[in-house]
């Protein structure tokens, strides 16, 4: 039990040549600590969520949006235009009769 609230901090692996920080996550199943070592600057590994979680600033995201950009066909915009021409389609239909 004592183990469980003083995680290891320190992991020291290759026979003692590398010295690195613990992860600190434990299993929910066995309530033992990971034995990876922890990511830079993070306190958990990347299997445990230790990976980025994608970008924060504006710019970040403007700059992620521009490289994941193809056609403009599933804006926002082009989405709103999209459903307001089917609007108007289903409207001509209905007073065409073309509709239940
Ligand atoms: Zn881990």
């Amino acid at each position: 039990m004592s183990q469980i609230q003083n995680p290891e901090p320190i992991l020291i692996t290759a026979g003692g040549k590398i010295v690195c920080r613990r992860c600190k996550a434990r299993s929910s199943r066995t309530k033992l600590q990971c034995s990876k070592p922890a990511l830079k600057g993070k306190a958990v590994c990347g299997h445990h969520g230790g990976y980025s979680t994608g970008p924060k600033t504006q710019e970040g995201k403007d700059r992620i949006r521009a490289a994941h950009w193809k056609d403009g066909s599933e804006t926002l915009e082009a989405k709103a235009e999209r459903k307001k021409k089917f609007a108007e389609l289903n409207q001509l239909a209905a007073a065409l009769g073309l509709k239940p």
